[in-house]
């Protein structure tokens, strides 16, 4: 039974956790958060107490923690991945975190004789539990092979993107775009309802005209229209609002540093800077209707 070592069972590394289990593969756990570790104890998962002991004797390593430091933290501490990792197993990191961390760290493990690869998600904790998340994959053609049956397990697509810290690239403009569309979305359907078309309507004719996108049809900002939308269940998380600033900086950065100008990707990124400043960074990212909605006089 192929032995996985998981570090981070938040919204995202737990139901995606307990995918690979139900698959047959024998998976050891650890979070810092000791609540987060009992709750992958009470689906009857191996609780690891530290990232030592869950990569002890794995062949694959997978992290799916918040942002870069902790990623680094759980890299690169003493007692962490590149220090305790078995030599020869693989590393595939989930998280979403900034294209130079991720090649530096491909770099060190490279340096120690493990694989590694970054494979960050889209699909949301709907499809990490549904297990129809999509990878977006950088690293060596060989570590992604051995990566995508893996992967399979939890997601439904498999996107090879290219070098190590692609897949990061691709995931922060796709992200980038999803806030765009997103804060879009919120606009038309609150214009809408200003000038009073029903958001049923407005969804109805909107989803199947040229209006159409999957923060609309798969994610609804208004209560209704789409019955798993956080919307209709007071914008719980879902993928926060911090979550989603993350993303934002991280692509603002990159888009720095590559002398592209996103000016659409920076007024998405001050708007949601603005809603976690009010107070509501726990909220879903779609709550960012709310955020606007106040706006109005
Ligand atoms: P989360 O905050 O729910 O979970 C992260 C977990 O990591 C927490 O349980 C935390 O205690 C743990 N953690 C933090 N530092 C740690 C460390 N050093 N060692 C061990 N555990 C540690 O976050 P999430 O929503 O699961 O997101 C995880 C990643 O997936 C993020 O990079 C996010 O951008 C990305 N992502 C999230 C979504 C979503 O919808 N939530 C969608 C796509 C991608």
């Amino acid at each position: 039974m192929t032995r996985v070592g998981f570090i981070g069972l938040g919204n995202m590394g737990l139901p995606m956790a307990k995918n690979l289990r139900a698959a047959g593969f024998n998976v050891a756990g650890y979070d810092v958060a000791k609540a987060a570790v009992r709750a992958w104890g009470r689906l009857g998962g191996a609780m690891a107490g530290g990232i030592a002991e869950a990569v002890q004797g794995a062949e694959i390593v997978i992290t799916m923690l918040p942002d870069s430091e902790p990623v680094c933290a759980a890299y690169e501490s003493e007692q962490g991945i590149l220090a305790a990792a078995p030599r020869g197993s693989l590393l595939i990191d989930c998280s979403t975190i900034d294209v130079e961390t991720s090649r530096a760290l491909a770099e060190k493990a490279r340096a120690k004789g493990l694989d590694m690869v970054d494979a960050p998600v889209s699909g949301g904790v709907v499809g990490a539990r549904a297990a129809t998340l999509t990878f977006m994959v950088g690293g060596g053609k060989k570590a992604f092979q051995r990566a995508e049956p893996i992967l399979r397990k939890m997601g439904k697509n498999v996107f090879y993107a290219g070098v190590h810290g692609n897949g990061q690239a691709a995931k922060i403009c796709n992200n980038m775009l999803l806030a765009v569309s997103m804060i879009g979305t919120s606009e038309a359907f609150l214009l809408g309802e200003r000038l009073g078309v029903a958001p049923q309507t407005l969804f109805d004719i909107a989803s199947t005209a040229s209006g159409q996108c999957w923060a609309m049809t798969s994610y609804c900002p208004v209560p209704g229209p789409v019955a798993a939308s956080p919307a209709n269940r007071g914008y719980k998380a879902g993928f926060t609002a911090a979550m989603m600033l993350k993303d934002l900086h991280l692509s603002q950065n990159a888009a720095r540093t590559a002398r592209m100008p996103t000016p659409l990707g920076a007024a998405a990124e001050e708007l949601y800077a603005a809603m976690n400043k009010k107070g509501d960074a726990q909220l879903d990212f779609s709550g960012i209707i709310k955020f606007l909605a106040r706006q109005a006089k």
